[in-house]
């Protein structure tokens, strides 16, 4: 299969699921069942999770996936960001929602990133110059009296690789490079009524692997050919590796952090402690958005 079959059947999944996220997701339900839903479904619709689904609330921004266990439960008035990648043959399609649970008293913000990202799917075209959808996500966020989060951006996405060039920017980073046709990029706006940036918090337990070298521990070597088996350089969820090793699997996670074989991602909160809203698109250059 050309690498574009690949991306628009992993793009339709990650819609598939998206939406999926979106009706799960209601007062009184755990976090964990949102992110084993998105999961599941986009298994069961034939593609692999690209990355641990993303359950991030309120003032978290982004990075945020349940633990092993999780106990925390939606409540009435969150500002709940579902956001996910599913991959065919490691093609990458990322996308982002974010709802109110029960309540509708954040539409206007909601709104902002949402026409923001509208807003620059119709600008991303073959020639269109990068630091153009910057500018037409700022100028979108602030219309509505917002802040676009300018530390946080979209990219490119690459096979087994959910980050690479180029930086697609929530304002005008000034970047002349063009987009060209059959390029993936996905567009990601974030809005805020705070400062802006995000700051890194606590560890997530979203890990990737960053160098591929062995240890001298026998159960860790076990767990780094598992990685490379399931997720080769995509990042995995601690939880996902407990189903597999048990409860030793966040000492072996440590062995392998502690020498620099795998990292850990943290949460990013909101500099400010506002809240913050996030929109996803992949889009493939000249065919339009794919999830
Ligand atoms: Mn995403
Ligand atoms: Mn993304």
């Amino acid at each position: 299969m050309d690498f574009k079959d690949n991306i628009i059947k992993a793009g339709e999944i990650a819609r598939k699921a998206r939406e999926e996220g979106i009706k799960v997701a209601k007062e009184g339900v755990k976090y964990i069942e949102v992110a084993e839903a998105v999961e599941n479904k986009i298994i069961e619709l034939g593609a692999k999770p690209a990355f641990p689904c993303g359950v991030s609330v309120n003032n978290i921004a982004a990075h945020d996936t349940p633990v092993y266990n999780d106990e925390r439960i939606l409540k009435k008035g969150d500002l709940l960001k579902i956001d996910l990648g599913a991959h065919v043959d490691g093609y990458v399609a990322d996308t982002a929602k974010t709802v109110e649970i029960t309540t509708n008293k954040n539409q206007k913000l909601i709104d902002a990133s949402e026409n923001a990202l509208k807003a620059a799917v119709k600008l991303a075209k073959d020639g269109t110059e990068i630091w153009q959808i910057g500018q037409v996500i700022h100028e979108e966020i602030t219309k509505l009296g917002f802040s676009p989060i300018r530390n946080l951006s979209g990219h490119g996405t690459g096979q087994y690789l959910v980050h690479t060039p180029p930086t697609i920017p929530n304002y005008n980073n000034q970047n002349k490079t063009q987009l060209k046709k059959d390029q993936i990029i996905a567009i990601e706006p974030f809005a805020t009524p705070g400062e802006g940036l995000v700051i890194e918090g606590k560890g997530s337990t979203i890990y990737a692997i960053i160098n591929v070298k062995n240890t001298r521990n026998f159960e860790a070597r076990k767990l780094i050919k598992f990685i490379n088996e399931n997720y080769k350089t995509l990042p995995f969820a601690e939880r996902w590796i407990i189903k597999e090793f048990g409860l030793k699997a966040r000492i072996l996670l440590k062995i392998l952090e502690n020498e620099n074989i795998v990292k850990q991602y943290g949460i990013l909160p909101e500099k400010s402690k506002a809240l913050a809203v996030q929109t996803e698109h992949t889009i493939l250059i000249e065919h339009g958005v794919v999830t």
